[in-house]
């Protein structure tokens, strides 16, 4: 391809000029203008024409009717009777005469002493009688007709043509033509013709550079948005576009891409800080682990201070694979492949034996744990995810309570209304911690997130994600409420009772 059918992007890179937006623009704006101006020609040609020719047949017509009044049938004849002391008269009979025919009803042309063809008809051509009969026929109908013949220099006459009938006498109709040349008119048209023709293409050319200026102008604004972008890397995602301020479709497209930018950020941010805390939170238990190894092998003397470093080395390994489980479980519920097993299940016996699991480490803690169940409170759910948000909810809660706080758990059953609204099961898990800051309550649901200062253990911060996830996958719903330094509740809908079971998927 040669050079000059290359051009340049907005990146700097080399283009094909046809693949270029900018040329398709202009191209699809000459097309259309181009198209616009030949329809106009179309459409303007005969238009024009037939005004010249209406005005033409309006003084043929003048005409035709003064021929007629100084026409005369006398017994001898027809012949030219003007006012004899009237010269306009004469004069106008004269130039009658000069473009006149008379023909009687058989089709003969009439030539007498006085009354005879003009000339220019041998020229332009008279029909035959039989033509003119026919002709005869329908003018009597239709009262005039008109026609463009030419002479035999080629030069174009209109004609109309009338019945001519006698009162009284004679009763067959006689035939009139009267004739003009519309050589002006025509030459008129040819010259307007030829002008719009020559105009046509410079028209186009100065429509094919104003498009080219118009569409560069018009895609200004996306070249920047690309410029933009193109600066963008994972360390620079700080660059947003300024918006022009004019409202329009540009601006629109530099606000969503500003607003996909903070999304990406926002995302970035995430990864980073996750990055970051899953390396701290794999590479403390792994550090520990080693030292306990090494210390082990340095100076363990008995049997009892082996079993004693492998025990300590063991519970690490047993955190380190509950962080894996965790980093497994978030990717299978993002990508849905985790599916739940529902069964029948009774929430307060199982809300029972969760918090009798957690009693020993709230006593260690000093920590008062109390708890109000319902009867029973039958669910159809999956049996692990319920037990993982009873338990993430718990240890939350005793892990942000300090010494000498307390914790309470009330799990309540409201019936609904047969066939219209299904009965609930409502899970209260209520602290007296450390509470959170108003300005985080509406993130810790988020993947990744945890309150900055807030969390002595440095958890993940996934824990709330996923309980909000299977409450999600049970068609439920969650609720905090908590004031920093008074504590925090939690509050768990979920549709209870024993519904047909399906397996669900997030
Ligand atoms: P993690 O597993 O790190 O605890 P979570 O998703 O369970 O993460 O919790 C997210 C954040 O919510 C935590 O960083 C913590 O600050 C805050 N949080 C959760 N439960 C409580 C609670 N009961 N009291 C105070 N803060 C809480």
């Amino acid at each position: 391809m040669a050079g000059w059918a290359r051009v340049r992007d907005w990146t700097g890179r080399a283009l094909r000029l046809t693949r270029s937006l900018r040329f398709r623009l202009t191209l699809t704006y000459v097309l259309f203008f181009s198209l616009l101006l030949a329809f106009v020609g179309v459409l303007f040609y005969p238009l024009l024409r037939s005004i010249m020719y209406e005005q033409v047949d309006e003084t043929l017509d003048e005409e035709w009717d003064a021929a007629r009044g100084y026409l005369h049938y006398e017994k001898y004849g027809w012949d030219w009777l003007p006012d004899p002391y009237d010269s306009d008269e004469q004069l106008t009979v004269r130039r009658l005469k000069d473009v006149f025919m008379l023909a009687d009803s058989n089709g003969k042309p009439i030539n007498t002493d006085q009354i005879a063809v003009a000339e220019i008809y041998r020229s332009i051509g008279i029909e035959s009688p039989a033509e003119i009969r026919g002709r005869l026929q329908r003018l009597l109908r239709s009262k005039q007709e008109y026609e463009t013949r030419h002479d035999e220099d080629g030069i174009p006459y209109r004609i109309r043509s009338g019945a001519l009938k006698l009162a009284d006498k004679v009763q067959r109709p006689y035939y009139m033509a009267i004739c003009r040349s519309v050589a002006v008119e025509e030459r008129t048209l040819q010259g307007i013709t030829t002008l719009y023709l020559r105009v046509l293409p410079l028209l186009i050319g100065l429509s094919s550079v104003w498009g080219w200026f118009m569409a560069g102008r018009a895609l200004r604004p996306v070249n920047s948005v690309a410029q933009a972008a193109q600066r963008i890397s994972g360390s620079n995602l700080s660059i947003r576009i300024p918006s022009r301020g004019a409202g329009d479709e540009l601006d629109h497209l530099i606000a969503t891409f500003n607003g996909m930018m903070d999304r990406i950020g926002t995302s970035f941010e995430k990864i980073r800080q996750f990055s970051t805390d899953v390396s701290h939170e794999l590479r403390t238990p792994l550090t520990v682990i080693r030292g306990q190894l090494e210390v082990a092998l340095l100076s363990a003397r008995s049997e009892e201070q082996y079993r004693e470093a492998v025990q300590a080395a063991l519970e690490d390994v047993e955190r380190l694979s509950h962080i894996v489980r965790a980093l497994l479980l978030l990717s299978q519920s993002e990508t849905g492949q985790l599916v739940l097993q529902k069964t029948e299940l009774d929430l307060a016996a199982m809300t029972h034996d969760l918090v009798e699991e957690f009693r020993v480490s709230a006593e260690e803690k000093h920590v008062r744990l109390t708890v109000d169940l319902s009867e029973t409170c039958p669910l159809t759910g999956d049996r692990i995810q319920i037990e993982r948000l009873l338990s993430n909810l718990l240890s939350n809660a005793l892990k942000y309570t300090p010494e000498g706080g307390s914790v309470h758990v009330r799990l309540s059953r409201e019936p609904g209304i047969a066939g219209i609204e299904p009965a609930t099961a409502r899970l209260t898990v209520e602290d007296t911690g450390v509470g959170i800051p108003a300005e985080h309550l509406q993130h810790i649901f988020d993947r990744f997130y945890k309150v900055p200062s807030a969390d002595p253990e440095k958890g993940l911060g996934l824990g709330l994600s996923f309980v909000a996830w299977i409450v999600k996958a049970h068609g439920g719903a969650i609720d905090v409420q908590s004031r920093v330094n008074e504590g925090s509740r939690f509050t768990v809908t979920l549709p209870a009772g024993v519904a047909s079971l399906t397996t669900a998927e997030a």
